[in-house]
């Protein structure tokens, strides 16, 4: 078996249209889409249009410096989305994976004071994830290549940490 799971940008193309016809499925209608950036933001840009959701919000985490490290807590960065866009809103959380599930933990938390209702999409979800998503495209215990991050930058930039 690879070592690695790997998401082209093919296989991205079905992944999402699967996982926004689960939460169609579902009769879920979000009013917004919180993408956790930067891997939520393709999820959360491809289910907004197969959901025909034209409300799309972003919110900063970071938790991961490389393959396997990540700092002690996930951290939220500035601009911090106002609360006040989200109050009373039917909330998609949309992320790339729920790994440790910490950084969609620190989301859903932050949402749920405000919110009518919150749920989680991802494109995968590990066994061990603390936040048990409602749509899972896959499950793998593996590290996942996103098309996205597989390849490093362009260009080269100070204190910078590649993914592998
Ligand atoms: P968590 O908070 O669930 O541990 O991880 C959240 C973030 O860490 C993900 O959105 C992603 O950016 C990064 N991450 C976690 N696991 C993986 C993985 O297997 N592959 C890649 N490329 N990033 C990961």
């Amino acid at each position: 078996m690879a070592e690695r799971e790997e998401l082209t940008w093919e296989l991205f193309g079905s992944a999402s249209r699967e996982l926004a016809q689960q939460v169609a499925d579902s009769g879920y209608e979000p009013d917004v889409i919180l993408s956790i950036a930067r891997g939520g933001l393709f999820v959360a840009g491809a289910l907004g249009y197969a959901l025909d959701v034209k409300n799309l919000h972003v919110m900063n985490v970071e938790f991961y410096t490389g393959v396997g490290e990540r700092l002690e807590l996930p951290v939220m960065l500035p601009p911090v989305p106002n609360a006040v866009d989200l109050t009373g809103a039917k909330v998609l959380v949309a992320d790339d994976v729920a790994d440790t599930g910490a950084t969609l933990k620190l989301v859903r938390d932050f949402c749920a004071d405000h919110v009518a209702d919150v749920r989680c999409a991802v494109v995968y979800e590990k066994p061990w994830s603390e936040v048990k998503c409602e749509y899972v495209w896959r499950r793998t215990d593996r590290w996942i290549n996103f098309a996205w991050s597989k390849q490093p930058p362009v260009i080269r930039r100070e204190g910078q940490v590649l993914d592998a």
